[in-house]
This record gives structure tokens, C-alpha cells and sequence, in this order.
């Protein structure tokens, strides 16, 4: 079966992209997500595979990339912000839906899968893949293969605390998690807002202050210089504990062009080495990128052999 669906469950939107073989798009479709509906979300991705598979005359494979995880535990979705598909068995309704095998994994292994694929880490034995976005996630592929632990959350730093913080970053903010100072709460789009305001009382989004210091605003430049000395030490912690030869970036502030020279020239100071090889790189399939992983989770796990029970 060489057609590879993929599909990424967004909250705000579902996209379906068709893959052929050689990871050329052959179809692709969004639709808003139902908020708030699980049985309309699961009939929205029905429709978007019955058309697409109509449309290209061939079953494909079919491949999921949603925030959150399938619980090892229960067997239910959990930590999704599209809090519908919380506590869903959203992998074998999936299944029994399209009637196949199907894979689903957190959207940053999406991420990392599809970059290591054919994408701007491909080749690379080892990719950790960072989402930067209304959240921040982390995903692992490690030669080609996305890595599943027994607690599926393998690279879910957005949930460690910041390192090496200063005595003005102490405790930091409540996380929806539980806890306080997590790394999401600074390096999310949100945190980057929060922590503008807390230094200058004036509300700005990410994009409104990094539009700012490209004006000269000097306030807006230090908010952005501090963003990028805690990602500099959030991803050296990363590069400390599993030296990945790649780290690629996604989400909404990975558009940051900046990013990908001041964050490697900071990271030197912390990660423990006398030279720092690993690379940081945006990814080559922009916001596609997540969907294609999606697809080739889908097609891979379709080649694998069956696991024993
Ligand atoms: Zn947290």
C-alpha cells in the first residue's frame, strides 16, 4: 500500500495530507476541529479519509499526530489541550472507525519523525524536536524511529523546570500541571507575553513584541534576549543528557529567524563540552511538518512486524 494518510488532530483545525512513496503531497485537506464534540470530531476524520481515498482511487495507511499521549496506564488519551479527546480511547475508536491498524503519537514525535525522514534533520541518527507554541513539547527519533517509552513522554521537557534559574525566575508561574517554573511557562508563546508584561506592565503577544524589537523597542529586545538565554539553557539540559546531533524547532515561535544563531551562540555557556556540534534548525516542512510525520508513523508501523501480546 504505498498511499501514507496523515493526519494532525489540532485544536483548532484537522489536516489530512496524502503522501506518495516518494513523500510527494498528493492531496490535502483542512477542516475546523468540532470543538467540544467527540463523536463530531471522530465523523470529521471518517469524511476526510473516505474523500481522500475516493478522490485517489487507493487505501492508504493511516497515521495520527495529536497533542497529549494514549496512557500506557488506561489506555485513554490524556494530557491533550484539545481537552474533548481527554480520557478517549481515541486509538482503537480511530481504528474501528477506519476499519485498519492505525498509529498515533504525540505531535512533536510527529515532528521529529518527519524531520528525520526527509526534512531538515534526515539522516541524523539522533533528532529531538521542540514545539514552541500556545505550549511547549519535545519528541525523540532516534534512528528514523520515533522513541515510545513505558510512560509515553519521552522528551516532554516543557514540564521540567527552568535550569540554572536566576533569583527573579524563582518560583516562576503556576503551571497548569500542578507545579511552578515549569519550562512551558517561560518558552511558550504565552510565557513570552507574560514575562513582557511583568517587566514593562504593557500587554503584548509574542508576535507584537518580536515586531517591537525589530523597531528598535528596547524593552521588547530584553524581553527576547531573556527568551533566548532560558531556551539556550531549557535545550542544554537536553543536549547534557542525550547529545542529539539535531534539534529541530516547531511552532509558532520557531518562525523567530534569530533563534537559530543567538540560541546555539548562548548554549556553549551550560552544556558541558568544549565544543557544541549539535545543530538547531527549522523545519524543513514548515507547519506541514507534524501531518507528514504523521503519515510516516502510519506507514511504518503498517511495514512493522506485528508485537507479541
Ligand atoms: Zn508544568
Amino acid at each position: 500500500m504505498a498511499l501514507a494518510l496523515g493526519i494532525d488532530l489540532g485544536g483548532t483545525k484537522i489536516e489530512i495530507i496524502a503522501l506518495a512513496a516518494s513523500g510527494e503531497v498528493l492531496l490535502r485537506r483542512r477542516r475546523p476541529s468540532p470543538r467540544g464534540s467527540y463523536a463530531a470530531t471522530l465523523e470529521a476524520i471518517r469524511a476526510l479519509v473516505q474523500e481522500a481515498e475516493s478522490e485517489l482511487g487507493a487505501a492508504g495507511t493511516v497515521g495520527f499526530g495529536t497533542p497529549g499521549a494514549i496512557s500506557p496506564a488506561s489506555g485513554l488519551l490524556k494530557n491533550s489541550n484539545s481537552t474533548w479527546l481527554n480520557g478517549r480511547p481515541l486509538d482503537r475508536d480511530l481504528a474501528d472507525l477506519l476499519q485498519r491498524p492505525i498509529a498515533l503519537a504525540n505531535d512533536a514525535d510527529c515532528l521529529a519523525l518527519s524531520e528525520a525522514t526527509d526534512g531538515a534533520a534526515a539522516g541524523a541518527a539522533s533528532v529531538f524536536a521542540v514545539i514552541l507554541g500556545t505550549g511547549v513539547g519535545g519528541g525523540l527519533a532516534i534512528h528514523g524511529r520515533v522513541l515510545a517509552g513505558p510512560n509515553a513522554i519521552a522528551g516532554e521537557w516543557g514540564h521540567n523546570p527552568l535550569p540554572w534559574p536566576a533569583p527573579a525566575e524563582l518560583p516562576g508561574a503556576p503551571c497548569y500541571c500542578g507545579l511552578s517554573g515549569c519550562i512551558e511557562t517561560w518558552l511558550s508563546g504565552p510565557g513570552l507575553a507574560r514575562d513582557y508584561r511583568d517587566a514593562t506592565g504593557s500587554a503584548r503577544d509574542g508576535p507584537a513584541i518580536v515586531a517591537a524589537a525589530a523597531e528598535g523597542e528596547a524593552a521588547a529586545e530584553a524581553a527576547l534576549l531573556r527568551y533566548e538565554d532560558r531556551l539556550a539553557r531549557g535545550l542544554a539540559t537536553v543536549i547534557n543528557l542525550l547529545d542529539p546531533e539535531t534539534i529541530v524547532l516547531g511552532g509558532g515561535v520557531s518562525n523567530l529567524e534569530r533563534l537559530y544563531a543567538s540560541v546555539p551562540a548562548r548554549w556553549q555557556r551550560y552544556v558541558f563540552s568544549d565544543t557544541v556540534r549539535t545543530r538547531l534548525l527549522p523545519p524543513r516542512h514548515g507547519d506541514s511538518s507534524g501531518v507528514r510525520g504523521a503519515a510516516w508513523l502510519g506507514r511504518s508501523r503498517a511495514l512493522a512486524p506485528p508485537r507479541p501480546a
